[in-house]
């Protein structure tokens, strides 16, 4: 199923996930897998490359398994820098093969400042190419606080709706901590006239480090009373976790009231985190029923 068809009059649920990295037993993700897909969410999506790497076979083969073990739609997140379009179609072919119909087209993050080699230079590229090419759901991805890149959130609000013009059916926004940016970027995307779902991606924050990695690649801010949170905790693993999970629930609880289109859950490959928060949001979404039942 296509996600965009997802998006009926209730909020939408889905979960991300990252593969085990090259060198590491690839099993483990399947013990994780087993336990999120009781939530049954909507899809979940499969992470490709971050950090570097390059581990996109165990992105299609960890994203098919979800649909055929699992009864639970997938997402085979593709980033585009450094790939040439033979190679971007042999990628796209498999995700084909393997009977996947959504792809999250990103950019990727450049590791420097040269030029990335390849030809694609921006995610609307890639998407134009998968709509030219393929009968594929695109997702894109948005900023509540603007790409650290951008030269203004005016700019990059006219290549989002670049994006949305090549094809893009469905956005999913980098995490964000204060809703007020959320809510503030929505209005904007709606007076841009994008209208496809925009879900909202949400990140549990359960441990310092974690964070202060985050804010230094995504430029993402902290509130006060996050930060207040943090400091309080930060000497203390368990209290921390159980403030970030409330946090991320309250955070849920303020988009759902306000009628977000959909909840996008940064799980981290912890489902104990996923569980406890979707049992607390559960009543609010309702999620659609699992194949496999
Ligand atoms: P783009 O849309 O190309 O935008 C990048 C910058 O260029 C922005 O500042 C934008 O305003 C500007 N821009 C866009 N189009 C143009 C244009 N035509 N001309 C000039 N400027 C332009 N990374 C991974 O490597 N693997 C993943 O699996 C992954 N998953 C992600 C999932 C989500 C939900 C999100 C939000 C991000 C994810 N990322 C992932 C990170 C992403 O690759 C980075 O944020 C990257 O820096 C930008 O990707 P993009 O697709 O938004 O790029």
């Amino acid at each position: 199923m296509k996600t965009a068809e997802l998006f009926d009059n209730r909020t939408v649920f889905s979960l991300e996930i990252f593969p085990p990295k090259p060198d590491a037993d690839e099993s483990v993700i399947y013990d994780t897998l087993e336990e999120l897909s009781d939530i049954c969410p909507d899809f979940i999506s499969v992470t490709y490359g971050a950090g570097g790497g390059h581990n996109g076979c165990r992105t299609i083969r960890i994203a098919s398994d979800i649909k055929s073990r699992y009864g639970v739609e997938s997402v085979a997140h593709l980033p585009c820098a450094g790939l040439t379009k033979a190679q971007a179609a042999e990628i796209l072919d498999s995700i084909r093969e393997h009977g996947i119909e959504n792809v999250l087209a990103l950019r990727g993050d450049k590791p420097d400042d040269t030029p990335a080699a390849g030809d694609f230079h921006h995610a609307s590229e890639l998407i134009s190419f998968i709509k030219e090419n393929y009968d594929l759901n695109v997702i894109a991805a948005c900023y509540p606080e603007v790409h650290p890149e951008s030269k203004s959130a005016v700019d990059d609000l006219k290549w989002l709706r670049y994006k949305v013009d090549c094809g893009a059916d469905h956005l999913i926004t980098q995490l964000f901590l204060d809703n007020r940016y959320f809510f503030d970027f929505y209005e904007k995307v709606c007076i841009a006239g994008i209208d496809v779902p925009v879900e909202a991606g949400i990140m549990p924050v359960t441990n310092k480090r974690q964070i202060e990695r985050m804010v230094k690649l995504c430029g993402v801010q902290l509130p006060k009373k996050f930060v207040r949170v943090l400091e309080k905790y930060e000497h203390n693993e368990a209290a921390l976790r159980d403030a970030g999970i409330a946090y991320a629930i309250d955070q849920i609880t303020d988009l759902i009231t306000e009628g977000v289109d959909g909840i996008h859950l940064y799980t981290m490959n912890n489902p104990y985190v996923a569980h406890r928060i979707f049992d607390a949001v559960q009543s609010m979404v309702k999620v659609s029923s699992c194949a496999a039942d």
